[in-house]
């Protein structure tokens, strides 16, 4: 009995994981101040991940379509996007970067966006807009290779190599956080504050929990500058939380520039949060500061109480993000839990040379599979037709049914989370995210005891 890795058998997908490409695209551009992307395809492309977005966080997002139809698929649409460009930009005068995000049909109809770009910068934004400070993106975001996590690594690597400018050295870090939610950012920069790291958050989305205020907003914003990303290749050094949300910017900021680039496992959990403050400290020589031990101290103090009386041996099934993924499962494996099936939604050939999931395979003693290319299915037939017993799932809300059906309790984690309120306001990453994990999943199991009448009278002697 051992850990496997191996990709899902079936062709096609029932119930996926992941949306496409440009949806990760989609996510990184909002995360910029004074941004609307253009993605250039079928409405629907839009449409769906604006909601998804909007069902997550309870927020209205701005994102523009240049909407091709029949005639554009047919005969090419890039004028389609010279018009897209000429609206956003009469239509808000405060825009400055407009990224134009590919699709699978723009793709397959050869639409060359780089000439656009070109022609656009030569032509309408020298005549019409001259004196405006613009800047239009290309990004490459074909929905038949990757999913929504490398559209993510694109869109974020494309911005950096657009924007990063050598000048001198600026003694900041830059943070390659990946796709992660207000309150993880929130967590990450109490972190460094302690430690006063001087940094640079990509994408500050913190903002993404937006006040409703007097005077009325109907929109909620990214905060990370067109300055922000142009001194990314004065660094000090970057740090990528998420190897598959932000990997790729950090290599061309390391090849480039020679910023140095440093990817730690996941924070997820108290042994991965304390890699991830050894790493700060030997970075930028600061110390760990007294207040952090604490907070750490806090954290082991929480979830003592829970893991031998309550987490042990609970059989989990975790679906998601890859690096959500496998840093949930280390921390369930920490808290003497069994992760027993491990969903990663897409293709990706790098995960057999992931460090994280070659240290799975070499070290864990009884039976976990790691499928990659999975679906929902791939959960599902394992409870209906397999005999697959499980105490947990781990995931997002489009796995809710599959809880509900086999009345298996469920922690939602990660993106989309919709049937679930304010979860995007707490972290899974740091010590505080590692407390509130371990109390959520035992409170989920709490529930479920009562709820089945399973020694729920334990909970009155705890
Ligand atoms: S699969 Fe293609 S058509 Fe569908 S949303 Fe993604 S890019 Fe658009």
């Amino acid at each position: 009995m051992s850990c496997e890795l191996k990709d899902k058998e079936r062709v096609g997908v029932i119930n996926p994981i992941f949306t496409c490409q440009p949806a990760g695209a989609q996510y990184a551009s909002i995360g910029i101040k004074d941004c609307i992307g253009i993605v250039h395809g079928g409405q629907g492309c839009v449409m769906f991940v604006r909601l998804l977005f909007s069902q997550h966080f309870k927020e209205s997002f701005e994102l523009a379509s240049s909407s091709v139809h029949e005639e554009g698929a047919v005969f090419g649409a890039c004028r389609r996007v010279e018009e897209g460009v000429d609206v956003l930009l009469m239509r808000y005068p405060h825009i400055k970067v407009i990224p134009i995000i590919s699709t699978c049909s723009t793709e397959i109809i050869g639409d060359d966006i780089d000439g656009v770009v070109r022609k656009l910068n030569e032509g309408l934004l020298k005549e019409k807009y001259a004196g405006r400070e613009v800047h239009l993106i290309p990004i490459h975001t074909p929905s038949f290779v990757g999913s929504m996590v490398s559209g993510y690594d694109v869109a974020v690597r494309d911005f950096v190599s657009y924007f990063a400018k050598k000048d001198s050295p600026n003694g900041k870090l830059n943070l390659i956080t990946g796709w992660v939610n207000p309150g993880d950012v929130t967590a990450l920069k109490s972190l460094l504050s302690a430690m006063q790291i001087d940094s640079t958050v990509l994408f500050e989305i913190e903002s993404f929990d937006s006040p409703l205020m007097p005077e009325g907003n109907h929109v909620s914003h990214g905060c990370t500058t067109i300055e922000d990303l142009t001194g990314t290749a004065n660094a000090a050094g970057t740090v990528v939380l998420n190897r598959y949300e932000g990997g790729k910017a950090a290599k061309f900021l390391e090849s480039e520039f020679g910023v140095l680039a440093t990817t730690v496992p996941t924070p997820i959990g108290i042994r991965n949060t304390d890699t991830l403050l050894q790493t700060l400290k030997k970075i930028t020589g600061k110390p760990i500061p007294q207040s952090l031990v604490r907070e750490r101290g806090i954290a082991i103090d929480a979830i003592t109480d829970l893991t031998h009386l309550f987490l042990a041996d609970k059989k989990v099934a975790i679906y998601g993000s890859p690096d959500l993924v496998i840093g949930l499962a280390e921390f369930c494996l920490d808290l003497e839990m069994r992760p027993m099936l491990l969903l990663l939604g897409d293709d990706n050939p790098g995960y057999k040379d992931d460090p994280r999931i070659k240290e799975l395979l070499e070290k864990v003693d009884y039976k976990m599979e790691i499928v990659t290319n999975a679906d929902l299915w791939e959960l599902e037939n394992r409870i209906k037709n397999d005999g697959l017993e499980l105490d947990l799932i781990l995931g997002h809300s489009k796995g809710r049914f599959i809880s509900i059906d086999y009345n298996i309790p469920m922690l939602r984690v990660g993106f989309p989370t919709y049937d679930r309120a304010g979860m995007y306001r707490y972290p899974v990453v740091g010590y505080v995210g590692a407390m509130w994990l371990a109390e959520q999943m035992a409170n989920t199991i709490f529930t479920d005891m009562e709820y089945k009448k399973n020694k729920e009278w334990i909970l009155n002697m705890w």
